[in-house]
Formats: C-alpha cells, structure tokens, sequence
C-alpha cells in the first residue's frame, strides 16, 4: 500500500477532547483507526488517540477522494484526518465526543498494522501472557492506558507535596553493595574488578541515612527497588517506593508529612481522605482483628472467648485460645456454607471451629449445645456480641509462634474471608491506619535465632536499650522498636521507624544480631564510620507506590499500573528477559554458568 507522509500536518484537537461547542471547527486529528464501519456510501472510522476516540465519516458524494482512501485502512492503521466538525444528529451517550462527528476531507494514512492478537477494546478474552507479550498493544486499551496516566497524576503530586515541605529529591545509586531488607540481592559482576559484584538495592535505606549525616535534612525519592524473592502472587521483583527520611523528627512530623502526601496523592485519584489518620498498636491491632493489617472499613471485631470454653476443653479436644467471630446476618448461612467455613478455619491451622446459629428470635442453634448447654451457648454469642441473626464463629487453634496468639490470626483471616463473602466490605472508603508499637526481633524458625522484626537500622526505645545485652531470646522478643507501619484498607503499604542514630548502639544492635566486629566492619565498616561523624537523630519511611497506585486505581494486582511489568516467574515477557548471554560477555566478567 501506498503510505502518506505526515508533511505539516499538525493536530489542532484531542479525538476524545471534541465536544458540541467544536461544532463547525476545521480540525486535524491523528491517531489509530479504532473501528471501521463500511456502509458504502458512507465509511465512518472511530479514530483513536490518547484521549479517547471521535467518529470520522467519509461521504463518497462529498468526498470520493477521502472516501476512497478510507476504503483501504483496518484497524490500527495510523492515519491523519483533516474536516470539520459537526453536531451528531443523534449523540452517542457511550463517548465523551459523542455529541459530535468529524466530516473528512482528507485522510493520510502515515502505517500499516497487522492484525494485533487481541481487540483493542476494555474487555479483553486475551490471556495475561498474550496481553504482557504484547504490552504495547495492551497499553492503547483504556483501562491500562488510565492506569498508566493514574500513576503520572499520583507520582506528579507526590512531588509536589514533598517539594512545597522542604523535601529534596535527591538518587541514590543502583549499583551499589547490599543493603538488608530481607530479602536475596540481585548481584551485577564487575568487569573491571574481576570476581567483585555490585548489588541492586533492595532499598536506598543507608544511603538515605547518609544523606541526614550529610546535613540534607529533607529527602525523598520516587525509586525503583529490587530484591529477588521466591515466587509470591502480585510481587515485583523491581518495583517503585516512595522512599522518604528527615532529620530531628518526632513520628508525629514524620506522620504529618505522610498524611498530606496521602491526602493529595488520594485527591489526584478523586478520593477524599483526611488525616490525621488512627493510630493502633500492633497488640491492640493483633487482639481487636487478628491482624498487623487491620482493614479497617467494617467492624467484626474478635472477642476472646477462651474463659467460656475452660470447662468444655478437654471433651472438645482442641488446644490453644479461643477467639469469637460475629458475621453480622449470617444466621441465615446454609448447613454447607457452614461447612465451608469450617473446612477454610482447619486449613488456616484452627484445631477446632465451633459455629453458633441465632435465630431471628434469638434462639442458638449450635452443636456446642450438647457440651456447654444452652446457656454456656449464649454466654459464648453474648461475649462475641451477637445480635439475633447473627453467625458466631469460634476459633481454638494452638500456639506456634511464642508470645502470638494463634487463634487470634486464623479468625483475623476468616474474618476477611467472611465479610467479603456476605458483602460487609465497602468498597466507596478509604480508611489509613498507623500500626505503631511493634517488637525489635522476631523468632526465625529457618535460622532458630532472633532476627531483626524490620531492618538493622530500626529505632529502639530507650527503656529496652540495656536488654540487647541479654542473652535470653524471650527477653529479646520482649524489644520495643520505635517501628511503624502504614495501613490502607488491609494492605500494608510501608514500614519505617526512627532510626539508630548512634553508632555504639548500631554496633550493639549488629552484635545483639550476632554479626561480630569483623563481619560488621566488612560489611557495614563505611556506614559504621559515617556515625561517627555528627549524626543527626532522624527517621522516615518507604511506601510501595505501585501497591497506592493499583488501590486508588480499584486495581487486584500492582501489573495493572505498571507499564512494563514482569510475570510472577520474575519475567518480561515482551522483551524475552532474563535471556542467556553470549560466552564473551561470560568471559569479560570472569564468570562461567555451572551446569
Ligand atoms: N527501607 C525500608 C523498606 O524498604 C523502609 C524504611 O525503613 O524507611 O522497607
């Protein structure tokens, strides 16, 4: 096919910007042919750009020449159309142009397309392989598309809002040493020092300590982080944190400067949210919902009912804590729902599920009837808080982790799994929450030793200082970090803390972790010294932006507002990466892959 060349063509108008006010306007429109509707005498095109979509008609009576020209294209060809605007006879209430048409007097078409392997429309049947195969086709539908420009608007006022706070946005290298955020290192080997490897950071956590030991003060970062993790549903091995750190601060300032990016980030997605937001203790958290995540948008709180079973433990047979779950109207649930329900609780690792029926009338219905009777059966639905109606779930399940309360988090899971099934999860509101108060270690089942509950570098509150001396692990367990974690409708979206800021105490905190003075030095020695220097008291916090993003967009999974996103096997499909490389390459860096 004869191709046209663009020439001086220059588009006067947006296809999905034209409205009834363009009515009589010559305009110039460029874009994709969207769809192609050939009625003989009139072809209409639906010509596509960025904005959206405006209907073209060529008239063969009015125009043979443009008429002609339209003959020839198909969907996705690349085309340039000159005409006038004019009101539609009968508007289109499905497109924001749709009270216009474009009358064409010219059309150039600049290319080609073949065939894409899906339809360019909303709904698409590709699978999600084809479509990330084939993300640039997928990117020209609009639901990508107004992710993708979601993401721009969020990130744009991102800055805004730090830049007007004070806050620099200064880069942090990407090639650099490891930094532990617990997960494995993507490692990049030096050509020049030959059996020496960088690492990409799996967060900018020391360099942006530097930077407050170097007088910055205010720092954010918009930054790409990395850390190879074994396979987990909607995980990115890179992925973008809103990386932030300031210097003399209380956590209420460091909250304060969270909560207006929040607020503006949240209004750029059209979304009302106003600080300050609640704060919760992780114990209160884990007691009230079983959880360090707490979804705040509904109720269905756990009640420990553990007392009311005392008498009953040994016939029922089960081990551990008890804790009550109301589902509000569930009375009405069927004999093989419950049986769901119970089935999901013994998978979550419950070792006994106990259901309560109320009657409209109030009357229990229950196969604790036989072992606790009647009365113990209400006193149970009482404790929980029970209204005639409801469903009680009670959930035993024994200790695994020292010191949590096992029940207590499988109920907080089926707590989730019920309110989604009956419905009770509003999804019009936007509640943040502050966890605050969280232990400094946490048992490591792989390692049998304490480990860090976040990262090395986590504040410790002052009266707990003196047990990082004790050899007792439950001691240990017992730490206070000054640690926190930001919360949006159940999904954790960032940690931070203030931090150590005196190097006798990191050092300590590093032997505590048991790394000796040797491992410390190689692996922290120019952090360690830094300390030294004048380091100013500081904290801060990273939040996953792709996680924001896909949460304001109404988006299950971070792939939906990422441009080019891997696959949960850690791959670009489009760009057939990680790919192997020549033996060259292998052997300028020194490097020989092991069978
Ligand atoms: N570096 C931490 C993280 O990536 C966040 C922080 O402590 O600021 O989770």
């Amino acid at each position: 096919m004869q191709l046209d060349v663009l020439g001086d063509w220059q588009r006067t108008h947006s296809c999905g910007d034209l409205r009834a006010a363009d009515a009589d306007r010559e305009v110039t429109l460029t874009g994709w042919v969207h769809r192609r509707r050939d009625l003989g005498q009139l072809i209409f095109l639906d010509v596509r750009d960025r904005s959206g979509i405006a209907q073209v008609v060529f008239n063969i009576e009015q125009n043979p020449a443009a008429h002609a020209r339209a003959e020839e294209v198909r969907p996705e060809y690349v085309v340039a159309v000159r005409g006038r605007v004019v009101a539609r006879q009968k508007a289109n209430p499905d497109l924001a142009s749709g009270e216009i048409e474009v009358i064409a007097s010219e059309l150039r078409i600049l290319n080609t397309a073949k065939t894409p392997p899906f339809v360019i429309e909303d709904e698409v049947s590709a699978s999600e392989e084809t479509r990330l195969r084939y993300r640039y086709l997928d990117l020209r539908r609009s639901r990508p598309k107004n992710n993708i420009a979601l993401r721009h608007r969020v990130l744009l006022e991102i800055r805004r809002t730090l830049d007007e706070l004070g806050f620099y946005e200064i880069e942090t290298p990407m090639l650099t040493r490891s930094t532990p955020e617990g997960a494995r290192d993507y490692l990049v080997p030096s050509r020049v020092h030959r059996g020496h490897f960088y690492a990409l950071p799996q967060s900018p956590q020391i360099f942006k300590q530097i930077l407050m030991i170097s007088g910055m003060e205010r720092y954010f970062q918009i930054v790409r982080c990395f850390r190879d993790e074994d396979l987990r549903a909607d995980r990115q091995p890179e992925f973008t944190q809103l990386d932030f750190e300031m210097s003399f601060p209380t956590q209420d300032a460091i909250f304060g400067v969270i909560e207006r990016v929040m607020e503006r980030a949240c209004a750029a997605a059209g979304i009302a949210v106003q600080g300050p937001f609640p704060r919760l203790e992780y114990r209160e958290a884990m007691q009230r919902f079983g959880s360090d995540k707490p979804d705040m948008r509904f109720g269905m709180e756990l009640h420990d009912v553990t007392t009311h079973f005392a008498s009953a433990q040994g016939k029922l047979g089960f081990q551990g804590n008890v804790q009550g779950l109301v589902a509000p109207g569930g009375g009405a649930l069927s004999r093989k729902q419950l049986d769901e329900i119970t089935e999901r609780a013994k998978s979550l690792g419950a070792s006994g599920v106990y259901t309560i029926k109320l009657a409209a009338d109030g009357t229990p219905a229950s196969s604790l009837e036989k072992t606790l009777g009647d009365y113990g059966v209400l006193a149970i639905a009482a404790a929980a808080g029970a209204k005639p109606g409801d469903l009680v779930v009670a959930i035993a399940a024994k200790e695994q982790i020292p010191g949590t309360d096992a029940a207590a988090l499988v109920a907080g899971q089926l707590r989730l799994h019920l309110a989604e099934k009956l419905g009770l999860i509003p999804t019009d509101q936007w509640k943040f929450t502050w966890i605050t108060g969280f232990a400094l270690f946490e048992w490591s089942e792989t390692e049998k030793c304490v480990v860090s509950a976040q990262h090395p570098f986590t504040g410790i509150v002052d009266e707990d200082l003196p047990k990082l001396e004790d050899p007792s692990d439950a001691v240990r367990l017992s730490m206070r970090s000054k640690g926190y974690d930001l919360v949006l409708n159940g999904v954790e979206l960032g940690s931070g803390s203030i931090r150590i800021h005196q190097q006798e105490v990191q050092q300590r905190l590093f032997r505590a972790l048991g790394l000796s003075d040797e491992v410390q030095r190689a692996r922290f020695g120019f952090f360690l010294d830094a300390l030294t220097y004048g380091t100013p008291p500081h904290g801060g916090i990273a939040l996953g932006l792709d996680r924001v993003v896909a949460l304001l967009a109404g988006e299950k999974s971070i792939r939906e507002v990422i441009a080019f996103p891997k696959t949960a096997s850690a791959q670009d499909l489009m760009a057939d990466a990680p790919s192997s490389v020549s033996p060259d390459q292998l052997d300028d860096l020194g490097i020989a892959v092991k069978e």
